[in-house]
């Protein structure tokens, strides 16, 4: 316990002393009957874009899956571990979730890595090989002239956002229960700076502004 992060365990009594007691019946109601979110959020582990936090959740609300990027690979039943792909087996075929959201950000440091071509893309490192499945085969992606490197990085954060969902449609049980009308999927993009969220049209493919008040 002596080594454990301050800050964690000051944390943890806040959570208890303040938030346990708002909540005490929701988690004894969730572990007796088990949990049953309707939404499940692919997000990326950049510590300031918490689904919680932004989506205000309470516990058993949202299943969340981060990964570097919030990229979701191709459907490949290769007989590999697949992270990404198992997280989103559980939460379809088993919680049966409702709505599945690729949640995008701003300042992005995988995809900045990606843009940059800078050095843990070197071969052997995780990163570049994680980044790789943004890719599909013989597709070049580069900065076009006149744009900058921040419009560049910004324009490949949402692009990252349309391929994940791209991507989720490979999957089987996936496709399935988007045909049926059973499950939707979208895509939202978080600017980190002023809390400001956008979620995807995608009929217009363009990300849209959330106003802050209905
Ligand atoms: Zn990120």
């Amino acid at each position: 316990m002596i080594s454990f992060p301050k800050t964690l365990l000051d944390g943890y009594r806040m959570f208890r002393t303040r938030r346990l007691p708002t909540e005490q019946s929701r988690y004894r109601e969730l572990s007796e009957r088990g949990q049953s979110p309707e939404v499940m959020v692919i997000g990326c582990c950049d510590s300031r874009v918490s689904p919680e936090v932004i989506f205000d959740a309470k516990p058993g609300e949202l299943f969340v899956v981060r990964n570097i990027a919030n990229l979701v690979p191709v459907y490949a039943p290769d007989g590999g571990t697949h992270g990404v792909s198992a997280a989103l087996e559980y939460a379809v075929q088993v919680l049966r979730v409702k709505h599945i959201v690729v949640l995008g950000h701003a300042q992005c440091g995988g995809i900045r890595a990606f843009v940059d071509k800078i050095a843990p893309l070197s071969p052997g490192d995780f990163i570049g090989k994680w980044m790789s499945m943004f890719i599909k085969p013989g597709e070049v992606v580069e900065q076009r002239a006149h744009e900058s490197m921040q419009d560049f990085a910004t324009r490949i954060e949402k692009a990252a956002v349309f391929r994940s969902l791209e991507n989720l449609m490979t999957f089987p049980c996936v496709e399935i229960l988007v045909s049926r009308g059973k499950l939707e999927l979208h895509g939202a993009y978080f600017g980190v700076a002023e809390g400001s969220l956008f979620v995807l049209d995608k009929a217009a493919k363009e990300f849209q502004s959330v106003r802050a008040t209905t």
